[in-house]
């Protein structure tokens, strides 16, 4: 049994009751499956440069779900940025505990070309016409000791939530000997330290037969993306503190980065 923040009909309502019509939005967007919606969040700034910030990708995954709900609820985004969020984008798998959708797709490899799942079709219409100066997208990991993340864009801003986590006494996956990384991720591929993953995307997409949010995000509409990995094995209050921490870290490092440049 995986500890967990809620039900999806939970989730949803602590979303919806953000809603204010104006600063917050909270949409219920269709995918070519009926009865199947996604929820998409948009929170306005003015004249500020959007973050991305998606969770739940893998049904089995739900701490990044609630982290981020948290986050929101609890007002800690910095609102010197837009952020457009999708709080679950695999909201059949979630209901189910499943890594996959209900039509037995793992979703994180359907954001090829115009999306080759219902979900990814709708999130990538969605986001057709906004960049973004970061996306982050949150999972869990059941091999992992600690936390780690995957890194494109170049940069510096994974470094930094490694440093944050360190900092809250939070713990990192060495990314050593305690899980086998493999294929793309082996070290011919990638750039590996201490909680950081940098892979070369190309020879990632290549292998994985199907582009990931993250994947599909640094190649198009982000400057930077990240994915966040925290420890399934790891206690529920921990997970939930990891990706809060790293979330909050990255979007610091953000602004650190543009404050050598204006924000446009
Ligand atoms: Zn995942």
């Amino acid at each position: 049994m995986i500890p967990s923040g809620g039900t999806y009909p939970e989730l949803v309502r602590r979303w919806e009751a953000m809603h204010d019509g104006d600063r917050v939005s909270v949409d219920h967007l269709e995918t070519r499956r009926v009865g199947r919606t996604l929820l998409c969040v948009d929170i306005r700034a003015e004249q500020a440069p959007t973050i991305s910030i998606a969770a739940g990708v893998h049904g089995d995954e739900p701490a990044g779900v609630w982290a981020l709900l948290g986050l929101v609820e609890d007002s800690e985004l910095d609102a010197r940025y837009s952020y457009r969020i999708w709080p679950c984008t695999n909201p059949s798998g979630y209901a189910a505990r499943t890594r996959q959708s209900a039509d037995g797709v793992d979703v994180n490899r359907t954001f090829g070309r115009l999306g080759t799942s219902p979900e990814a079709r709708a999130i990538l219409a969605a986001n057709r016409d906004l960049t973004f100066a970061l996306s982050l997208d949150l999972h869990e990991d059941c091999d992992a000791s600690g936390f780690y993340c995957y890194e494109y864009g170049g940069g510096e801003i994974g470094r930094r939530v490694i440093s944050a986590l360190d900092e809250e006494g939070l713990e990192i996956d060495p990314l050593e000997t305690t899980f086998n990384l493999a294929g793309p991720l082996d070290d011919a591929h990638s750039m590996r330290e201490r909680g950081r993953v940098v892979p070369d995307a190309s020879e990632e997409t290549a292998l994985l037969g199907g582009l990931s949010y993250s994947l599909a995000l640094a190649r198009g509409s982000a400057r930077h993306a990240l994915t966040f990995e925290t420890p399934s094995p790891a206690a529920w209050g921990t997970r939930l503190a990891m990706h809060r921490c790293a979330v909050l870290a990255a979007v610091a490092a953000l602004l650190e980065e543009s404050a050598s440049m204006p924000l446009k």
